[in-house]
């Protein structure tokens, strides 16, 4: 947990973890790379959670990005990452923070006390911009920002919420682009810059999402039939059509519905950024937002078996989104009117028709 993890690089450690960490079977979850296990410091007897995957440039990367993000409060952490050697497969051995207190909207929706208010959803969203802000602070999207990788560390009052699963991060200033002695950073032009607010506008766009669920208990956008991600909710995504329908946000202040509004703009180069939603009042004096009762547990409990679904499609749009953005980023080039770019592009057509 050191803030200079930013600047600093891993370097894995090659001894067996085996001589520093207990690892035992217990499994605290499954991904789609691997598996995360219990496992416990031998010196201090603490416990931890040990993510394993096996060693690959896009491994690398995730690892890298969650190594680089592991100062702040809100991110789980990485404490140590081992290089070890199992069956002729290199694997990237990565030990975290241990989670323990379940999933967000599980915990509200378990609450025991009264109903979840508009100040608790609001501090609940100043914790996950912080998060958010640090990662963007130091170049980094996340990129899968939904409701299943933001976990708590404990159960009760003493959980701290913190976001997770860096497997989509990706870092937003292409340094490649920059050393290139064409872009060097004096005068890189802002469109070769700019695209990198896409990556993070979908982030922005996510935050949206999640604080339309933690002041309702539903998402802004679904499918009418419960088909995996109909044409109707694509256009309805695309259009950014969705309503605050009566009686759940009855009661919702209008400074909660602007900005969402904000955050779900349709055109990514629009829609705010984390600056703008950090310093937004909603947010920043959270404390002194209204203490409304909102219907938010109750519809979470209501719609319990519809959760999966829910959790799919946010995963399909954000996956949808990280594609069309990637595209957004290639096109200006293609089109761009830069004529040394063309006299290239006139001067490769000739060398190869060999004229
Ligand atoms: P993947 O990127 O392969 O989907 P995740 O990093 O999301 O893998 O981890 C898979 C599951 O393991 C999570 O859904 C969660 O249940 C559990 N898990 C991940 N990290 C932790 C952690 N630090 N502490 C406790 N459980 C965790």
């Amino acid at each position: 947990m050191n803030p200079l993890n930013s600047i600093r690089p891993l370097i894995p450690k090659t001894n067996p973890i085996t001589t520093d960490y207990e690892i035992t079977k217990q499994v605290l979850g499954l991904g789609i790379n691997g598996k995360v296990v219990e496992c416990f410091d031998k010196k201090t007897r603490e416990k931890y959670a040990l993510k394993i995957l096996v060693e690959s440039e896009k491994a690398k990367r995730e690892v890298n990005l969650h190594w680089r993000a592991s100062g702040c409060r809100h991110i789980v952490n990485i404490i140590d990452v081992y290089q070890n050697k199992y069956h002729n497969n290199t694997c990237l051995l990565v030990v975290m923070e241990c989670m323990e207190g379940g999933e967000l909207f599980q915990r509200i929706q378990d609450r025991p006390e009264g109903a979840f208010t508009e100040r608790e959803a609001a501090q609940v969203m100043n914790e996950i911009c912080v998060a958010v802000k640090y990662l963007h602070d130091i170049n980094i999207a996340h990129r899968d920002l939904k409701p299943e990788n933001l976990l708590y560390s404990k159960k009760g009052t003493y959980g701290v919420l913190k976001l997770t699963d860096f497997g989509f991060a990706k870092e937003t200033i292409n340094k490649d682009t920059l050393q290139t002695p064409c872009y060097t950073p004096y005068y890189v032009a802002p469109e070769v810059l700019g695209p990198e607010k896409y990556d993070k506008s979908c982030d922005i766009w996510s935050l949206g999402v999640i604080m339309y669920i933690l002041l309702c208990g539903f998402p802004p956008f679904y499918s009418n039939h419960g088909l995996a991600i109909s044409p109707g909710m694509k256009k309805r995504i695309k259009t950014g059509q969705f309503t605050f329908p009566l009686p759940e946000w009855q009661n919702v202040s209008g400074d909660a519905k602007d900005l969402i509004n904000g955050m779900l703009n349709i055109d990514p180069a629009k829609r705010l950024t984390i600056d703008e939603v950090m310093n937004n009042r909603w947010i920043a004096q959270y404390t002194a937002v209204p203490q409304t009762p909102l219907h938010t547990n109750r519809l979470l409990k209501e719609g319990e078996e519809m959760w999966p679904e829910v959790q799919e499609e946010m995963t399909r749009s954000l996956a949808t989104m990280r594609v069309d953005y990637d595209q957004v980023v290639m096109k200006p080039l293609e089109n761009s009117n830069n004529s040394l770019l063309d006299k290239r592009r006139k001067k490769s057509v000739l060398t190869s028709l060999k004229i």
